[in-house]
């Protein structure tokens, strides 16, 4: 194991952690810092892969890495800002519950397709805690003038944080987990009320994803295009990405 782990230490980028906050009693906000980050290549959507438990050999290799969105970067300072939520209660929260400043953080960086998208004139973003850093980044990279709206939701209002600019810009609504009869009420209520070309945002619980994306292709023909939807943790699984 200590091969692999050393193995893996080499090929990870390295960072270390410079600041930590509790943002909101389940979530933690943690910033790294890195010279390699300071020349990294960026567009606001890209996340990294966490290398959450290298060094626990209780721990399957499948667990020790966990997905965490890139907040915000700061390429002058070699800094990233992660907002991590613990209610999963598994090696990721673990990790960042027990972090602490000056520890060595291991990761890669993750491209994806759930990125920023300018090509709209108004969005609608859905999503639930544990994506609310990725659409406070996709939303804050939007060219000004683009006119957004929002349903993001959680159990415990209080967990809910602002963005890391101290901006409230969406709207939070109190939903038990997998919502979806009440997510497609508000979504019927809002999409009248959207402009122009329109784009959909969808991310956070798998189930929820899955349900909503059924809505959109089956029912309202929504094309592809201008549907994002990301899986960010699925209730019948560990991980994901
Ligand atoms: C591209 C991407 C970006 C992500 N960015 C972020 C981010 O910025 N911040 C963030 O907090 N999370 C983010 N996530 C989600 C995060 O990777 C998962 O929540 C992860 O599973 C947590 O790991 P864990 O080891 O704590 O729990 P796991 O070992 O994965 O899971 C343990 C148990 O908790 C459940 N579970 C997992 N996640 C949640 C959750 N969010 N809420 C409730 N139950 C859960 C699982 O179903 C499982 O039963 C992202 C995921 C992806 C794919």
């Amino acid at each position: 194991m200590a091969i692999i782990e050393a193995f893996m230490k080499r090929l990870l980028n390295k960072a270390t952690v410079i600041h930590k906050a509790i943002l909101t009693p389940a979530v933690y906000h943690i910033r790294i810092h890195s010279d390699s980050i300071r020349k990294a290549e960026f567009v606001p959507g890209y996340f990294l892969r966490v290398a959450v438990g290298l060094d626990n050999d209780a721990l399957s290799t499948k667990d020790k890495i966990r997905s965490y969105t890139v907040w915000d970067i700061d390429k002058e300072k070699g800094t990233i800002d992660l907002a991590i939520a613990t209610e999963s209660n598994g090696p990721g929260a673990t990790w960042a519950a027990q972090s602490k400043v000056d520890d060595q953080v291991y990761f890669a960086w993750h491209k994806g397709k759930f990125l920023v998208d300018d090509t709209a004139d108004s969005y609608l973003m859905i999503g639930d805690l544990s994506a609310l850093a990725h659409l406070y980044e996709i939303r804050r990279n939007l060219p000004l003038g683009k006119k957004v709206k929002s349903i993001i939701y959680h159990q415990n209002m209080q967990e809910l944080y602002p963005d890391i600019d101290g901006s409230n810009p969406f709207s939070f609504t109190q939903l038990p987990q997998n919502p979806t009869a009440e997510l497609l009420q508000l979504i019927k209520e809002i999409i009248p009320e959207m402009k122009g070309e329109k784009m959909i945002y969808i991310a956070g619980d798998s189930w929820v994803c899955v349900a909503l994306t059924h809505y959109f292709r089956n029912e309202l023909q929504w094309p592809s295009s201008k549907l994002k939807v990301k899986p960010f943790w699925n209730p019948e699984k560990k991980g994901l990405e």
